[in-house]
């Protein structure tokens, strides 16, 4: 194909990607507590979490030292508000949340004025709401106060939805860095493109995975920096097509934003560094994030994200 009718057709494709991908989180149902409890991936998304708690729970800390004031923050893909809880607790000032699942967006408001109408005297953080394609929207127009810089952009388990073309990740990469204030901070989780590779090339059929996930990739490699896709399934939460993120590309489209890589580590590395802190290791039995071993039914049952995902810090100097 030559290059015009390449971008035409990839433009397509990137469409219909989307609107699975948004239609895909609109339709998830909130499930309460004690059906999680009861879910085979409770100790997964446990760990996950407790993963985004440490990340947050420093990088404000960091934030404080260096400089004391109110501290606003983008949520980029920010779901059904899971993270609005650690922002709580990391006592930020304000919290702009957005994502492309308009039903997640009005679950995320919702969830948070139940918040407000719980807190006390209402000491809690205020926060605006913004349904949009991060890869295709600028999001600092729909801003309240369009001359709001950000101290931090948080995107958690979101980035690779964008890496399906070049235009996709250079939108959704300049929209959580472009608002960011000198000395503000990128932070991400994502899946490890390398982890992925060596699993994947194990098989013969390009898939691999256990009782409660499985990646599928769609095609052999080698694959391009760009559109590198493959189907993932989680039991009863995600069923997506993703895309490889080639993470020395995305370092390197992140300093052309004016960014500087401070941080990447594999979560079995985090895990390793941070349960050393006696918060950190006391949080993640409250948390319930470590699978008593082996597993009641004797199977492993709760890989996904957890097992090959990685944490990303950059910083705007
Ligand atoms: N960040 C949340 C968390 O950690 O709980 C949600 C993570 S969920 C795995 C991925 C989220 O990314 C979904 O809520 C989805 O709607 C959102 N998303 C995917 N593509 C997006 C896009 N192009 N623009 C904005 N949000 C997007």
């Amino acid at each position: 194909m030559r290059r015009r009718e390449e971008e035409t057709h990839m433009a397509k494709q990137s469409c219909d990607r989307s609107v699975a991908v948004a239609d895909h989180y609109n339709r998830l149902q909130e499930v309460g507590l004690q059906a999680r409890s009861q879910s085979p991936i409770f100790y997964m998304r446990n760990f996950n979490n407790w993963v985004k708690s440490v990340l947050i729970g420093e990088i404000l800390d960091q934030l404080r030292r260096s400089s004391p004031g109110p501290v606003r923050v983008l949520d980029l893909g920010c779901g059904k508000g899971g993270d609005l809880l650690k922002w709580r607790r990391g006592n930020i000032s304000h919290l702009v949340c957005t994502d492309i699942a308009d039903v997640s967006v009005d679950q995320c408001r919702i969830r948070f004025e139940e918040m407000k109408r719980k807190s006390h005297n209402n000491d809690i953080f205020s926060a605006e709401f913004i349904t949009a394609d991060a890869t295709k929207e600028q999001l600092a127009p729909r801003l309240a106060d369009p001359a709001l810089t950000f101290d931090l952009c948080s995107c958690q388990f979101v980035v690779h939805y964008s890496f399906e073309s070049r235009l996709k990740a250079e939108t959704m990469l300049k929209n959580a860095t472009e608002k960011l204030r000198p000395g503000g901070f990128f932070i991400g989780t994502t899946p490890d493109a390398y982890e992925l590779m060596r699993r994947a090339s194990q098989s013969a059929d390009l898939s691999f995975g256990n009782n409660v996930f499985r990646v599928q990739f769609k095609s052999k490699p080698p694959f391009a920096l760009f559109g590198a896709e493959y189907h993932f399934h989680l039991e009863g939460v995600v069923d997506v097509p993703e895309f490889m993120v080639y993470f020395p590309l995305m370092t390197r489209m992140l300093e052309k934003l004016g960014m500087r890589l401070v941080l990447k580590s594999r979560f079995s590395e985090f895990f390793q560094e941070k349960v050393k802190d006696e918060r950190h290791s006391s949080l993640l039995q409250k948390m319930s994030a470590l699978e008593p071993f082996p597993a009641a039914d004797g199977n492993q049952a709760t890989s996904g994200n957890g097992e090959y995902s990685h944490v990303t810090e950059g910083m705007r100097p």
